[in-house]
């Protein structure tokens, strides 16, 4: 029997030589392949066109560079896309793509599903069924670079600019995958999105998020939510385990925030729940010595969900409470909502939503 195909998007720059080196590839070739994945998107060897035709039969018995089906694209009303994954085991993921007029962020996925249960979050709802790869995770952006034709162009040219691991999951539950994929993607010889402009959002695993300043530096989000650690529980359930004076212990020691990189609190805005001038205020307390500033998301709703959003005054005065607390906040666009690819609405079978549904959610 033959032995399976490395997937060449699994491996860092360093494992690429390594494993190169092991099959007796020639190494000079890792600079062509590198290119030829991460800048022009090639998905067949035999195109690389700098490489002996040795070298490209060699490595494409031993490598892989499959991309995974999209078998869904849906374009809202306001430009966002929304792309649904399919793995070669049949499970899928859901990504979406935010556009801005001269730049754009990518929300990609860290889990297929989720083990949090956050009471107010569609993916939620799901079960998990595995986490990503890093290939998979990855393999988010490729399909983003295909689907917006932004291979081989420069820099400059390019609207998915920006990165967000807001997607489904929870990323420091699949640490080592996300921390590899990031590498990858971070690469300044590849796809070269910096750190500066990944944020990575969390639930509040408090243990990991000193190691991602450290090891990998990108912005932090937290969803935090809520000021009391009783009504936190019922909304974040994690905060059973890691309640919100250890994680805002964390925060205050993140190793990678400034004055100039704040950490982001997002703050989902539920009426008559956590959206009262007493709670903005105590988010001011809890917040000080931290460089953080605010991100209200007025809750977005999906079928079934039994919460309702803050009136949009309510918002306006609870984000007044804020700047007068000395931190800055904004109210995050509700994007793509009519395609179900707002905050905590991705559910992959939400693609098995009639029309009529998704109709619903505008
Ligand atoms: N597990 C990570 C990554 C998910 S990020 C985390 O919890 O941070 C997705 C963000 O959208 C989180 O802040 C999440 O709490 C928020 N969110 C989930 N459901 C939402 C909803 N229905 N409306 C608005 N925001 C929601």
């Amino acid at each position: 029997m033959s032995t399976p195909k490395i997937v060449l998007t699994e491996l860092t720059r360093v494992q690429l030589a390594e494993s190169l080196a092991e099959l007796g590839i020639d190494s000079r070739a890792i600079k062509a392949v590198w290119n030829g994945v991460y800048v022009r998107g090639l998905t067949d060897f035999s195109q690389m066109d700098t490489l002996a035709r040795k070298t490209q039969a060699k490595l494409a018995e031993h490598f892989t560079l499959a991309r995974p089906t999209i078998s869904r694209e849906l374009i809202s009303t306001d430009g966002t896309r929304k792309w649904l994954l399919e793995w070669t085991d049949g499970q899928r993921v859901e990504s979406v793509f935010i556009p801005e007029t001269d730049r754009g962020a990518l929300c990609i996925s860290s889990q297929i599903g989720c083990t949090l249960s956050c009471s107010f979050c569609h993916t939620g709802t799901m079960r998990l069924a595995r986490n990503l790869t890093a290939a998979e995770i990855v393999a988010q952006v490729l399909n983003a670079r295909d689907r917006l034709q932004e291979w081989g162009r420069k820099r400059t040219e390019c609207l998915c600019t920006n990165l967000v691991l807001m997607g489904m999951g929870e990323p420091l539950f699949n640490y080592d995958h996300v921390a590899r994929a990031l590498r990858i993607i971070m690469d300044g010889d590849g796809i070269g999105i910096s750190r500066r402009r990944i944020m990575l959002s969390t639930a509040g695993v408090v243990p990991m998020i000193e190691r991602v300043g450290r090891e990998l530096g990108v912005n932090l989000a937290i969803s935090l939510h809520a000021v009391r650690d009783d009504l936190r529980n019922e909304l974040v359930p994690l905060n059973k385990k890691y309640p919100i004076s250890e994680l805002l212990r964390a925060c205050r020691e993140y190793p990678a925030a400034s004055n100039a990189r704040r950490i982001t609190f997002e703050y989902v805005m539920l009426k008559d729940l956590n959206d009262s001038d007493a709670d903005a205020r105590e988010l001011v307390r809890l917040l000080q010595g931290i460089h953080a500033k605010v991100n209200l998301i007025p809750w977005n709703p999906w079928p079934g969900a039994a919460y309702q959003t803050s009136t949009p005054e309510r918002i306006q005065a609870f984000a007044r409470n804020i700047g007068e607390g000395g931190f800055s906040s904004a109210v995050r666009a509700t994007r793509g909502e009519d395609i179900m690819a707002a905050c905590g609405q991705l559910k992959s079978e939400a693609e098995n939503l009639p029309p009529s549904l998704l109709q619903l959610q505008r």
